[in-house]
């Protein structure tokens, strides 16, 4: 007997959004996390990339951009000390959303609320044992029984320590002090920032590390700095630590203004081994850690919407998509990481050699071919699940179309299909093959018209990927993300 569908394990970003995914699939996951209240350091200062597209599926974006300072694509984007300049080219794919984290996790605490999910404060999980029926977690004066279990335990991952997963990767040894302070005269606007005292806004590279100005919100200026050799661990830095690690950066004292908060976090890259172990599943920070910034919520939070509807239709014995979600997600954020590798150790150069390199690769950045590509990749547009057959639509995110409605009510665009994680067979031209396998398999079947139709017809995955495209194999790609895996029971759910 089992007391839930799913316990999932921290109720960051990640877990939250995860426990609505799985809600909105009709399933119950319990909410659990060690801490007694929701985070407020605000660690993520935004959001980047397709994820944005995908919250726009479910219309949480409406939600989380409402009030935010910039939503849009970027003029620019920082990889590592080499600016990429966006502003004056049409369609660059890359969309930022700044939103700081203890908002965002807010907005998905209170959207999981309105869709019933359980969360239990103060439960910190540290003993973990799973069987052929399910998994039992433990914590201090408790016990918890579900079919599955997911780590969205961040990086320290004790999940993925007692699933005995392996972490490989780096500790980079440079540690980053990032600080909030109270500037009355800032405008909040990263692409208007004027600098200040002496440095330019954004990164500033000196002989002994770098150093960051920029604001992100009206009155209040962010500071960062990076070195190297220290030893320290994430945690909180007091406003003498962060004068002196300005001192030894700048070789002076910078009237910063009154710290609001500060933090030291040490960064690193790393990939867990597997992304499974048996009932127990990892996303978010507990998969992957990323040395530079811009990329981990949205891989995390792609995994949690990619992982979330696959855990349903276990659940209800169609176990073969569930088999899918490591060799989907785990490439995806490989990508990340050497993309974000290659920022780091950009970054962490210093020298003549290093300004060499900086001014080259400034040069080359400057010319559009690779201006788009990079914002491609820092999109995440080159993810492409599967073996890549097929039409070119297959394995990506489906593109938000403008729709014209056949008959009734119907959706303006492909997004409004996807307000729920459900498949969904759109029909655009031609004739669809009559066939009793996806009639049976209680697909939502949506006609409608659009200008210049990609294909004939898309089978549209809940997460939003396409899972086919055409006219011929329908009657197979429904067989292959719909039917019940034969001979497999019902898992059913919990009552
Ligand atoms: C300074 C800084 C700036 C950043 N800026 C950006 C940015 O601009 N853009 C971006 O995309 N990303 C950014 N990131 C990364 C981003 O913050 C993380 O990717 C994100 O927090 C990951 O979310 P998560 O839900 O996977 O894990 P977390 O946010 O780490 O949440 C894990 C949760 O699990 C709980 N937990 C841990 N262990 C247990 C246990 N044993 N039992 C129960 N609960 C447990 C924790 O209390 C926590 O609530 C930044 C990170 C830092 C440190």
């Amino acid at each position: 007997m089992t007391d839930h569908d799913i316990v999932i394990v921290g109720a960051g970003p990640v877990g939250l959004l995860l426990a609505c995914e799985l809600s909105l699939c009709g399933a119950r996951p319990l909410l659990l996390d060690k801490r007694a209240e929701p985070g407020d350091l605000p660690k993520a200062n935004g959001i980047g990339g397709q994820i944005l597209d995908v919250l726009d599926h479910r219309g949480l974006l409406e939600r989380l951009s409402a009030g935010s300072p910039f939503f849009g694509v970027p003029p620019g984007f920082p990889f590592g000390p080499v600016p990429l300049r966006f502003a004056g080219l049409d369609g660059i794919p890359l969309r930022m959303l700044m939103i700081q984290q203890p908002r965002l996790e807010r907005l998905l605490g209170e959207r999981a609320a309105e869709l019933g999910v359980t969360v239990r404060r103060g439960r910190e999980v540290t003993a973990l044992a799973q069987d052929a029926d399910g998994v039992t977690v433990e914590g201090p004066g408790f016990a918890v029984r579900a079919r599955y279990a997911v780590g969205c335990d961040g990086g320290a991952g004790r999940v993925r320590t007692l699933a005995g997963i392996g972490f490989p990767g780096t500790t980079d040894g440079e540690v980053l002090r990032l600080g909030h302070f109270r500037a009355p005269g800032e405008s909040g606007d990263p692409f208007a920032d004027p600098g200040f005292a002496g440095l330019r806004p954004g990164w500033n590279r000196t002989p002994h590390g770098r150093l960051l100005i920029t604001s992100l919100q009206p009155g209040v200026r962010v500071a960062g700095v990076r070195e190297r050799g220290s030893r320290e661990q994430d945690g909180p830095v007091t406003p003498a630590e962060f004068g002196a690690a300005v001192r030894r950066v700048l070789g002076r004292d910078l009237p910063l203004g009154e710290p609001i908060w500060l933090s030291s976090t040490v960064s690193q890259a790393r990939l867990a081994e597997r992304y499974r172990a048996g009932r127990v599943f990892l996303a978010g920070d507990a998969a992957h850690l990323f040395p530079a910034g811009g990329s981990a919520l949205n891989v995390g939070l792609t995994d949690a919407v990619n992982l979330g509807w696959k855990l349903a239709a276990a659940l209800d014995g169609r176990a073969r998509p569930l088999d899918t979600y490591e060799a989907e997600r785990r490439p995806a954020a490989a990508r990340a990481l050497t993309l974000t590798r290659a920022q780091a150790v950009l970054d962490r150069l210093t020298g003549e050699d290093a300004e060499a390199l900086t001014a080259v690769l400034t040069e080359v950045f400057a010319f559009e071919q690779p201006a788009r590509h990079l914002a491609a990749l820092l999109n995440g547009s080159d993810v492409r699940y599967g073996d890549g057959a097929g039409h070119p639509l297959v394995g990506r995110l489906v593109p938000d179309l403008p729709l014209v409605p056949d008959a009734g009510g119907g959706a303006r665009r492909v997004a409004e299909l996807l307000r729920r994680p459900r498949f969904v067979l759109l029909h655009l031209a031609g004739e669809l093959p009559a066939d009793p396998v996806y009639a049976a398999a209680g697909l939502d079947v949506v006609r409608a018209r659009c200008a210049g139709p990609p294909a004939d017809a898309l089978l549209i995955r809940p997460d939003g990927y396409v899972a086919w495209a055409g006219t011929d194999g329908l009657a197979e790609a429904v067989r292959e993300w719909l039917a019940p895996v034969a001979g497999a029971a019902p898992a059913g759910r919990t009552g």
